[in-house]
């Protein structure tokens, strides 16, 4: 009898030409997500089973599993030979001692001597021998023990359903850029591309001195936390402190963070071009701050010819919250640690900049020079 982790998958994406494609990505996947556990990956009717690790860490197995897009639902279980008194001896290690039960057979194997219902029959009529606590309900019972004999002489045994992360295999729904911050937002806006089946890779801006090592620390452990999801371990820091200091240097104060955002933008465009990006991604949401207008998300999309993915637009505060603790993220993004758009912050930022108005003061600026600069002060974190 072997303890494993059965795996389930949402089969709606998984058909047609492309099924192959999509079950290699999901299957490196689930791999990537095992790194540094021993481990057996094996695919059987339906879903993957790992297998081969040891006992103790199969909860530590499932933690990781239920993070991997594509992923249903997963239970521990065992695998065992389909003899009655093997699967009874799983079914013991499962079962609940007390309160209302049922036992489900599912029975792939056709020819197996007995029917599903003798199964669960014979079965549940043992466990109620062995735990007099016991109680079946078949309408609703509070414990299911799942028995599944399968084709190879194998049967498996677990005793719950876990909801998995769902979603699409990331990797299958192109390559996007996220312009991460040390905020709630752009972690949330990430995991939701992620789960739509794009590859996320990171891009965080930084005004050093001004912003200090523990802010770009605190990004390196947001894009941590991100990768459990999105299963990509880097992220490129860009230095902004020049654009910043030229802008307040020279342009009017109230289009501070407008002009900065399309400087994030075009050097994020760049960026994504050269690396196979296929589109931006920010943590944007209408109206949220005085930058978040649709003249604001006018103003950045202005300067960049790639889609400008924003997930969280129609999302109140409370909602990206919510997916945030979710996802584990939320004690860390609000550290106290300053953003390099709150450096410089004007008192009254302007919440409908004109087009013309934001072209015209932009002209002060060597945009093209400082685009090229900032670029070239990238550098890469691994992981
Ligand atoms: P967040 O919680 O993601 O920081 P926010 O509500 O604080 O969002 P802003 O500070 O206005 O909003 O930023 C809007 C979006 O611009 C962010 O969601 C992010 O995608 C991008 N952004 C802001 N600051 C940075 C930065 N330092 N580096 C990279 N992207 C940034
Ligand atoms: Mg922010």
């Amino acid at each position: 009898m072997e303890k494993v982790v059965i795996i389930r998958y949402a089969e709606i994406h998984l058909k047609g030409k492309n099924r192959g494609y999509f079950e290699r990505v999901f299957a490196n996947n689930l791999e990537k997500s095992l790194k540094g556990i021993r481990h057996e990956l094996h695919r059987t009717s339906g879903r993957w089973l790992v297998e081969k690790f040891e006992e103790g860490r199969a909860e530590e197995v499932a933690e990781r599993i239920s993070s991997v897009f594509g992923v249903h639902s997963y239970s521990i279980g065992y695998l065992l030979g389909s003899s009655m008194d093997e699967i009874y001896a799983g079914a013991k290690l499962v079962s609940p001692k007390e309160g209302t039960f049922k036992v489900e057979t599912h029975r792939g194997y056709k020819q197996y001597p007995l029917s599903s219902m003798e199964i669960s029959a014979e079965i549940g009529g043992r466990l109620l021998d062995e735990f007099h606590g016991l109680k079946v309900d078949i309408h609703s019972p509070e414990h299911t023990v799942f028995i599944d004999v399968r084709e190879n002489g194998k049967a498996l045994v677990f005793g719950s359903f876990e909801e998995g992360a769902g979603g699409m295999p990331v990797g299958t729904s192109g390559k996007g850029l996220l312009l991460i911050s040390g905020g709630i937002d752009s972690p949330v806006a990430g995991y939701m591309m992620a789960k739509r089946g794009m590859q996320v890779e990171l891009l965080h801006f930084h005004s050093y001195p001004y912003t200090s090592d523990g802010a770009k620390e605190k990004v390196v452990s947001l894009a941590k936390i991100l990768s459990k999801y999105t299963l990509v371990t880097r992220l490129t820091t860009v230095k902004v402190t020049k654009i910043q200091e030229e802008i307040h240097a020279k342009c009017a104060a109230e289009l501070n963070v407008t002009l900065l955002r399309r400087f994030m933008f075009r050097i994020a465009e760049k960026f994504a071009l050269k690396y196979g990006m296929q589109c931006l991604i920010t943590g944007e949401s209408l109206g949220q701050v005085a930058s978040q207008t649709i003249e604001g998300m006018t103003s950045s999309n202005a300067v960049v010819s790639l889609p400008v993915l924003r997930p969280l637009v129609g999302f109140d505060k409370d909602e990206i919250i919510a997916r945030s603790r979710k996802i584990g993220a939320y004690e860390t993004s609000i550290l106290p640690f300053e953003d390099c758009c709150t450096v410089f912050l004007p008192e009254h930022p302007a919440i409908r900049p004109k087009l013309s108005f934001i072209e015209e003061e932009e002209k002060k600026l060597d945009v093209e020079t400082l685009v090229e600069e900032a670029l070239r002060s990238a550098e890469k974190t691994e992981f």
